[in-house]
């Protein structure tokens, strides 16, 4: 490969994962590592994102020169400091992420779960590629760890079955992506990284495998990502990672600027609440070494210009109003603000909207997670009426209202950390709050499911259903006014107030009750028997007699319902039913069941 000329950025690097898979404890493994190893005097500190120079990379990975035969041309790498979902969605960029590659954190032992699969679908839809880390081989039974080692190394001094046990971890692992359509293998096993998805065997308590770790990280992203990493000197461009008040500096963004350059008195163009934010820069901020603390106010230090990519904090007026998850700009001149202004305008109206259509309300704290909801909400089929930052206000609970009197599972407000304001009435409508995201998509989807399931079965109650039965002889306790008679169920299902026909399709009267024992049944099912009442103008031994067999009258329309409705309740006997019946009602009605043969 030639040497090219052209400059580099650091990649930003985002940690995912399962729940207590390790995905703090390797971010702070690898933060520890750099400090340890990195020359005095570099800066690894940036606000919201921690920065590994190439040096400690070289350094650290310095055992593994064939997994990494390139010469690294990146500057370093750039750590996002909090992991997961919740503000990784806020890392976004029109069509994609601000992250350029993930660490997908998976504890060895446990395998893929929820939440590690979810991290995967969010990271295919914003197609960013990714590294398994899977974590916790210190706990594989027998493992003999040996601090900060590479993992080959480490692996080698291990016996034969306990070689074993890991490589059966791992081949569950490549399991559980190929169900998910990845290709994957241990990294040291991979012949074409564009191909397949580099599994990473470590432990964040031990550091073993780290070196491998943010090897490949370095080598992957500089090998395959150089367009999308190439410096642009131009106007910075960002996102806001957080709002934050700061005493003394009023409110300030955390923001990770990913392309091109950003100066102090910069005029910056972002999404503010009230719509586009026009404001200058007032202070651009790193966190201060300790050493300088004297010097710098409140723990920051200003500086007067970075470039791409950076974690900083920047005051400035106006910034009161910012939102989480927007993108910033730079505005270069008076002639390019009407164009920025338009790009964030329709970034902010895809987001936050609001719609005549039926759906639930949507609040949260910040564009990106508002983005992830919606887009959840979109993947489970359930439609978005109202999408919005801010807290619950009246308005939202009418707009709930409005959707619940036409479909009555849809009267929900789900808020993402967001509260209702104070002395807000919401009873009229369902108000589900949650502060991990994928949660809140649950308890939404089961609230909604619920109440579908309700509506399924109150109207199931309502269906006159399939049941065939037979008079016992020597069963007959009374002959009429009600008639009472033993029965055996004979497929299907009978119930208080289902209407009964002959074999030859007169109607003979309606079921009263049903009894086993004296006890009164709601119902029965096939091989019960039960003493039952019928009534109506019957009389046994005259319209029916000891032994007949009797089926439900079951409306046409009652069996498209069941057939379209409720399939999952129709049981193998009570198929032998309608067959029956619809050969003895085709007598009168030619017609009768022929919409669902
Ligand atoms: P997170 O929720 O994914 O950030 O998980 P944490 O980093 O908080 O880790 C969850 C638990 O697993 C903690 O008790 C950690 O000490 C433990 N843990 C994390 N990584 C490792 C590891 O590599 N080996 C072992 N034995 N424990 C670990």
């Amino acid at each position: 490969m030639t040497q090219s000329n052209v400059r580099l950025r650091q990649p930003i690097v985002v940690v995912l994962g399962h729940v207590d898979h390790g995905k703090t404890t390797l971010l702070d493994k690898i933060r520890g590592t750099t400090v340890v190893k990195k020359e005095p005097g570099e800066m690894t500190q940036e606000v919201g994102a921690s920065f590994v120079p190439t040096s400690v990379i070289e350094k650290v990975a310095m055992p593994l020169k064939n997994l990494i035969p390139i010469k690294l041309e990146i500057p370093g790498l750039l750590f996002i400091d909090t992991p997961g979902h919740e503000l990784f969605s806020n890392l976004r960029k029109r069509g994609g992420s601000v992250a350029d590659i993930a660490i997908l954190v998976v504890d060895i032992t446990e395998g893929f779960q929820k939440q590690t699969i979810e991290s995967i679908e969010i990271l295919k839809e914003k197609r960013v590629p990714f590294l398994v880390a899977a974590n916790k081989i210190d706990r594989i039974p027998g493992w003999k760890s040996i601090e900060n080692e590479t993992f080959s190394k480490s692996f080698k001094l291990q016996t034969t079955s306990v070689q074993k046990t890991l490589d059966n971890y791992v081949y569950k692992l490549v399991m559980q992506l190929a169900e998910l359509g990845f290709n994957a293998e241990r990294f040291d096993r991979v012949r074409d990284f564009t191909k397949y998805v580099a599994i990473v065997p470590v432990s964040g308590k031990t550091g073993e495998g780290l070196s491998e770790l943010l090897a490949l990280l370095a080598g992957l992203t500089q090998q395959y990502l150089k367009s999308r990493l190439r410096i642009v000197e131009g106007p910075a461009k960002g996102v806001i990672l957080e709002v934050k008040e700061e005493q003394g500096l009023g409110h300030t963004i955390d923001v990770i600027i990913y392309d091109g350059i950003l100066k102090k008195n910069d005029t910056i163009a972002l999404g503010g609440l009230n719509g586009v934010i026009v404001t200058k820069i007032r202070n651009i901020l790193l966190p201060a070494p300790l050493q300088d603390m004297r010097i710098s106010k409140y723990g920051y230090k200003s500086i007067d210009e970075i470039s791409a990519a950076a974690g900083i904090k920047i005051s400035g007026p106006g910034l009161e109003e910012a939102l989480a998850g927007s993108s910033i700009y730079v505005v270069e001149n008076e002639e390019k603000l009407p164009e920025v202004k338009k790009i964030i305008e329709e970034e902010l109206s895809k987001i936050r909207f609001s719609k005549d259509s039926v759906g639930i309300v949507v609040k949260a704290d910040s564009l990106g997670s508002l983005e992830s909801l919606i887009n959840g909400f979109e993947r489970m089929g359930i439609p978005v009426r109202v999408a919005d930052i801010g807290p619950i206000t009246k308005r939202d609970v009418i707009e709930a209202e409005l959707s619940s009197k036409e479909v009555e599972e849809f009267g929900i407000i789900a808020a993402f950390r967001v509260k209702p304001l104070p002395g807000l009435e919401i009873s009229k409508v369902k108000l589900i709050y949650n502060d991990i995201i994928y949660q809140l998509l649950e308890e939404t989807k089961k609230y909604i499911d619920e109440i579908r399931e309700r509506k399924k079965r109150r109207s199931l109650d309502s269906l006159i259903l399939p049941g065939k039965i037979k008079i016992l002889p020597g069963y007959v306790f009374r002959r009429s006014d009600p008639a009472i008679v033993g029965v055996e169920v004979l497929g299907g299902i009978i119930k208080p107030k289902f209407p009964l026909i002959r074999e030859d399709g007169q109607r003979v009267g309606e079921i009263l009750g049903i009894q086993d024992n004296k006890k009164n049944l709601d119902k029965a099912t096939k091989g019960m028997e039960v003493s039952m009442s019928i009534k109506g103008n019957v009389m046994i031994g005259r319209q029916i007699q000891e032994g007949d067999v009797l089926y439900t009258d079951v409306p046409q329309d009652d069996l498209d319902m069941l057939y379209k409705v409720h399939k999952d309740s129709i049981t193998e006997d009570m198929i032998e039913v309608i067959r029956e019946l619809i050969k003895i009602k085709r007598v009168e009605n030619p017609l009768y069941g022929i919409s669902i043969q």
